[in-house]
């Protein structure tokens, strides 16, 4: 295609000259990957369509949310009627609560929500809830967790064993991370030292209890169980960040799977957003009614949004919900999701290329080495130019996976089995060439 009649690239080079990168969030620029982000057209079930009229079976899925697929007819049908009766109020709505409920019968942790309308915004509250909650400041993440882009959030490990952090962004200054313990994901010996040392001061341990933002890394289990039980010792609080995982891996979120391996397991708060927003901007955070209770207008935790429970996006977030809420959803999707992680293990073995991969429920990861990787240091050693190769050799086949290596897949109920076998049959042409 050259350049006059290639649609993407003359999108791509207009959206440069007004948008920063040409991107609204920065991995859409492909720049991990090199080449021209494709410009979405338009979107039906497991697939999209680029500027080009070219289409992509989709396993990003706007990292997430579109569980269902796009344009699901009953979500759109929710959708449609919701617009029809308004767009926003400024004052509580009936969907509102009705999605408050759905949430909270499915998370035995989460007694009460408050909605938002973002990741980042929901991730930023449950901090300051937990800090207001405990009269605590300190709070540990771990290393390759990312939890939006709030200023305390966005930092990186200091030098040497359970130090404060630094800032990853400029614009954030050393103050405002100064608060930030960073540690190593699955490490339980830095978990100790830092409790051992930092104990009395700690809000909150944050987690991604199965971390999308470093591709597809679990929790261990005696990490996790670790986690738990020096919050409980030390009274800090621990907030799930389930922004990717919550109704992705299963009904009842990553902590549900945890819960299945360690009985009575649960977060004291618990961070959503992706999914319950079936692709509108809607999230949430939630937990106990006596945590919880600490929130204006009830405590002094302030914390507000002009378009917070918006009607349009809980009418989608909760038409979603109820398809997935239907008896056998989450097994269908998992098998599907690994077949096609299971497929792509097989061709990867049959071209003699080093793969690893893993799955969940509808998320899955897969790396470009001999075995899992437990941290983000570990993620970090796979071979970019290798992945830029298979990524784009997937795209010029019509598969389209998170240009980065560092990024979580996602299979909705509309792929196909066939949809599965075109990607396992993409994969295995690629791979030959990777060699
Ligand atoms: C996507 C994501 C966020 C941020 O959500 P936004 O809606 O993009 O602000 C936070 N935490 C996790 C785990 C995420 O995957």
């Amino acid at each position: 295609m050259t350049p006059s009649t290639d649609r993407n690239s003359a999108l791509f080079e207009r959206a440069r000259q007004l948008i920063p990168g040409g991107v609204n969030s920065p991995v859409r620029a492909f720049r991990a990957v090199g080449g021209t982000p494709r410009f979405v057209q338009r979107a039906q079930g497991a697939y999209f369509w680029d500027a080009n009229g070219t289409r992509q079976i989709d396993y990003i899925g706007s990292w997430g949310p579109m569980i269902l697929g796009h344009g699901h007819p009953r979500v759109v049908e929710a959708v449609q009627r919701a617009v029809t009766e308004g767009f926003s109020f400024g004052a509580p709505t009936e969907r509102e609560v009705e999605l408050a409920e759905e949430i909270v019968k499915h998370l035995p942790s989460v007694e009460m929500v408050r909605l938002v309308s973002s990741g980042t915004e929901a991730a930023m509250s449950a901090i300051r809830l937990a800090r207001g909650a405990t009269g605590r400041s300190t709070i540990i993440k771990f290393e390759g967790c990312y939890h939006g882009h709030a200023d305390a959030l966005l930092v990186k490990a200091g030098s040497g064993l359970a130090t404060f952090g630094h800032p990853t962004s400029a614009g954030v200054p050393q103050e405002v991370v100064q608060h930030t313990l960073v540690l190593e994901y699955n490490n339980v010996e830095q978990l100790e030292a830092a409790f051992a040392k930092h104990g009395a001061d700690l809000a909150c341990v944050i987690i991604e209890p199965i971390a999308g933002n470093m591709n597809f890394v679990r929790a261990s289990r005696p990490f996790m169980q670790k986690c738990r039980e020096l919050c409980t010792q030390h009274g800090a609080l621990l907030v799930f960040d389930e922004v990717m995982t919550g109704f992705r891996v299963a009904l009842g979120g990553a902590q549900a799977v945890y819960a299945a391996q360690l009985p009575g397991f649960a977060p004291d708060i618990t961070v959503l957003g992706k999914v319950i927003g079936g692709g509108m901007p809607l999230a949430a955070f939630g937990g106990p009614r006596a945590i919880m209770e600490k929130l204006a207008p009830l405590g002094p935790v302030y914390q507000a949004g002009t378009l917070s429970g918006n009607p349009v996006a809980t009418a989608c977030g909760l038409a979603t919900l109820q398809e997935v809420a239907r008896p056998g959803f989450y097994e269908a999707l998992f098998k599907k999701t690994s077949s096609l992680v299971e497929g792509l293990k097989s061709a990867a073995a049959e071209a003699g290329i080093a793969f690893a991969a893993d799955c969940e429920g509808g998320m899955f990861g897969f790396f470009l080495l001999p075995e899992l990787p437990q941290n983000y240091g570990a993620v970090m050693k796979s071979d970019a130019p290798k992945f830029g190769k298979l990524f784009h050799g997937l795209l010029d086949r019509g598969v389209y996976i998170a240009p980065a290596l560092y990024e979580a897949g996602f299979v909705s109920s509309a792929h196909s089995e066939q949809d599965i076998a075109d990607t396992v049959a993409a994969a295995r042409e690629v791979f030959k060439t990777l060699g």
